[in-house]
């Protein structure tokens, strides 16, 4: 079995798929699956498609390429503002993308007339974060414009919190979109259907505290997690181990805590300090800081600790860990969405299905 390798338990994804989006249609709301965190594997996409989600979106258009060639069956959302250099491929590819600049939906009408398409458009709207986004006095004018291009068709207006800014979106915040939606509809004279949220950083509004009026969420590590990142509360039955990082022990020796003669800076240019703890069982892995950010992964096997790791190799105490580890051993890890993400897109980490 190769490793490093991150094991994706398919029946477990969708499990958490089908559990968010019956929360979600409880409260109103259909769910758009965020496919970046996974550069868009077809075989993932498909165990979260399998859970009752309608859209796949992704910020980069190589990944919707990916699923459009995977032909799911889904719409697809381009998430990122289009750059004006790939309005094209961005008709072309996707169904829909999120917009804040009137040049570009205008650049996107044209590419639409062009190609023959019919290209939808989100108006991102600010609300605080300040990430994307139109601000909200303007929002009016700028749906005004847009509604009026030929080529595309605005569909709907959305808003992203908890990002850049870590703005909390609350039920206050989420009306303020909702009566923005309504006013677009009165004075811009479109349908205007779909009024999307935000991410899994709304979940936590669920059951009751998500105002009607907004249609839809985009979730990424919701589904894949199994938590709510506000707090990163588990949501409740959701399985918070769809994935697993397997590494393989190619050193164990019983050594110092502390190192052994004058400290300098490490690999990265930090100068590092240590605890006296005697002498310890150190188990090196198979894996380091190019592989994938060892920082945000959590030891599965009971007692062990990571140390340490540079580029290549991470040390992990298992003085307290089961004594049958040895040369050959797997030592397993659950990651956070900073690990998922840089090691799903890893060409060192193999990527192995359950
Ligand atoms: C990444 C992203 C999401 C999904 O975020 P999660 O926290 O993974 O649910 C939603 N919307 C936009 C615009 C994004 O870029």
């Amino acid at each position: 079995m190769p490793c490093p390798a991150i094991f994706t338990n398919l029946a477990k994804l969708t499990h958490n798929s089908k559990l968010v989006v019956e929360s979600c249609q409880a409260a109103g709301l259909s769910v758009m699956a965020v496919t970046k965190a996974f550069c868009a594997d077809p075989k993932t996409a498909q165990a979260i498609q399998a859970g009752g989600v309608t859209w796949f979106g992704d910020s980069r258009i190589q990944n919707i390429a990916r699923l459009k060639e995977a032909n799911l069956g889904l719409p697809l959302c381009l998430m990122r503002l289009p750059m004006l250099s790939e309005v094209d491929e961005v008709v072309r590819l996707a169904d829909m993308s999120q917009v804040s600049e009137v040049i570009t939906a205008k650049a996107l009408s044209e590419a639409a007339l062009k190609a023959g398409v019919r290209h939808k458009v989100t108006l991102m709207v600010d609300l605080g974060d300040l990430r994307e986004g139109v601000w909200p006095r303007d929002v009016v004018a700028v749906a005004k414009e847009m509604a009026a291009l030929p080529g595309i068709e605005l569909h709907g207006i959305g808003v992203n919190l908890a990002c850049y800014g870590g703005v909390i979106p609350t039920h206050e915040k989420l009306s303020e979109l909702v009566n923005l939606a309504q006013a677009i509809r009165e004075q811009a004279g479109v349908a205007l259907p779909l009024v999307s949220g935000g991410n899994s950083a709304n979940l936590h509004l669920l059951p009751n505290g998500m105002p009607k009026g907004i249609t839809q969420l985009r979730v990424g590590e919701g589904i894949l997690l199994g938590r709510e990142t506000i707090a990163r509360e588990p949501i409740p039955g959701a399985n918070l181990d769809v994935f697993t990082l397997h590494t393989e022990i190619i050193e164990l020796k019983e050594k110092p805590s502390v190192p052994i003669g004058k400290i300098g800076q490490d690999t990265f240019g930090n100068t590092p300090v240590f605890k006296d703890k005697g002498i310890r069982k150190r188990a090196i892995v198979a894996i380091g800081r190019q592989d994938l950010n060892v920082d945000c992964i959590d030891p599965l096997d009971a007692g062990a600790e990571i140390i340490g790791a540079s580029s290549d190799h991470m040390i992990v105490d298992i003085t307290d860990a089961s004594p049958s580890l040895g040369i050959g051993s797997i030592l397993k890890f659950n990651l956070q969405y900073a690990a998922l993400m840089t090691g799903l897109m890893s060409p060192y980490v193999s990527k192995e299905y359950i």
